[in-house]
């Protein structure tokens, strides 16, 4: 392997492993990270309006699978935690929550969540809640609770992100945010117009913050069926001549149980419709490309300075403003 991929800080700021607390069947799968150079991945524990129950469930399932296998893996808490974890050989491991409807009008549950090794959260998974507008529907905004959420999420020491968020939702969340946000796993719209991709504007706004970009794997918002390595390099490319290389990351989004993907896509085609290219078959950056990116950033010209930050340092970055 490369030897710059395997020196650097490798975080992938987005990974999806079947939302089944009794059943870990795949976590195991998690080693192609790790097989890939990967240092850092944040696996998502719950989305959309999936219930308070099952998002604590999976938490728990995850800790506990994770937590048994110490001499491997690191369920960290600091930025530190995760260079520690590094420099001893193991998989540092974090979650994430993608959407604010399992909040309810709870506040305590952020603190809750947080505890519980959830490093970020997203405003809302493409439909409408208490907090905002997510990118599917009309947008109506930040709500006054969505303000008192953000202030929160500050106090606590989370990281908030605007994917499968709505425009104007974003843009009123950034501003009023006193930290950096990000967007973990969202492409530019300029390069394919998808709802879930972002305007150029969200992207200055996010940068502007101090935030992130993760670009994000799925063929449906890379415009590229086939999901390969140079569209990915085509979106983080952009995202540079946008906002600087000190912007940008990654967030693959990769679905280990492709099954579990296309039945879900098949049970909900009305939310998720085919003409938007959520179809079954659908097709994810694997694990096993990370290392290409990092050929391709080097073909391309990018310093090394340049490549270490968007694999992982600008995360690194926003995780030592943001975390507590
Ligand atoms: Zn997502």
């Amino acid at each position: 392997m490369n030897q710059l991929h395997q020196s650097a800080l490798m975080w992938d700021n987005h990974v999806c492993m079947p939302l089944r607390p009794d059943d870990t069947g795949f976590l195991p799968q998690i080693e192609r990270h790790r097989a890939a150079g990967a240092d850092m991945v944040v696996i998502n524990a719950g989305f959309g309006n999936m219930p308070l129950s099952l998002h604590l469930e999976m938490l728990e399932s995850f800790r506990q699978w994770f937590g048994t296998r110490a001499d491997q893996y690191a369920l960290i808490k600091t930025a530190d935690d995760i260079l520690d974890a590094k420099a001893a050989g193991k998989l540092a491991v974090a979650f994430d929550i993608e959407g604010m409807e399992v909040l309810g009008d709870d506040l305590s549950l952020i603190e809750t969540f947080h505890d519980l090794g959830v490093k970020w959260m997203l405003i809302a998974y493409n439909e409408q809640n208490k907090v905002g507008s997510g990118c599917h529907v009309e947008d109506h905004g930040l709500s006054d609770f969505g303000c008192e959420v953000i202030r929160e999420m500050e106090r606590v020491g989370m990281v908030l992100c605007c994917s499968h968020t709505g425009y104007r939702t974003a843009l009123e969340a950034i501003e009023f945010s006193n930290n950096p946000v990000i967007l973990s796993h969202s492409n530019p719209r300029a390069l394919h117009n998808h709802p879930r991709n972002v305007p150029d504007e969200v992207m200055v706004a996010i940068a502007n913050s101090g935030g992130v970009m993760g670009i994000n794997g799925i063929g449906a918002f890379l415009g590229d069926s086939e999901a390969t390595t140079s569209s990915v390099l085509r979106h983080i490319d952009y995202a540079v001549n946008l906002i600087g290389h000190e912007h940008v990351g990654l967030g693959i989004d990769y679905v280990f149980d492709m099954e579990e993907l296309d039945d879900f896509l098949r049970d909900n085609a009305e939310t998720f419709p085919a003409q938007w290219g959520y179809k079954p078959g659908m097709q994810i950056v694997q694990p096993e490309q990370l290392s290409e990116i990092t050929d391709g950033l080097q073909d391309m010209g990018y310093t090394d300075g340049a490549i270490r930050a968007i694999l992982g340092e600008n995360w690194m970055r926003v995780a030592r403003q943001v975390w507590k």
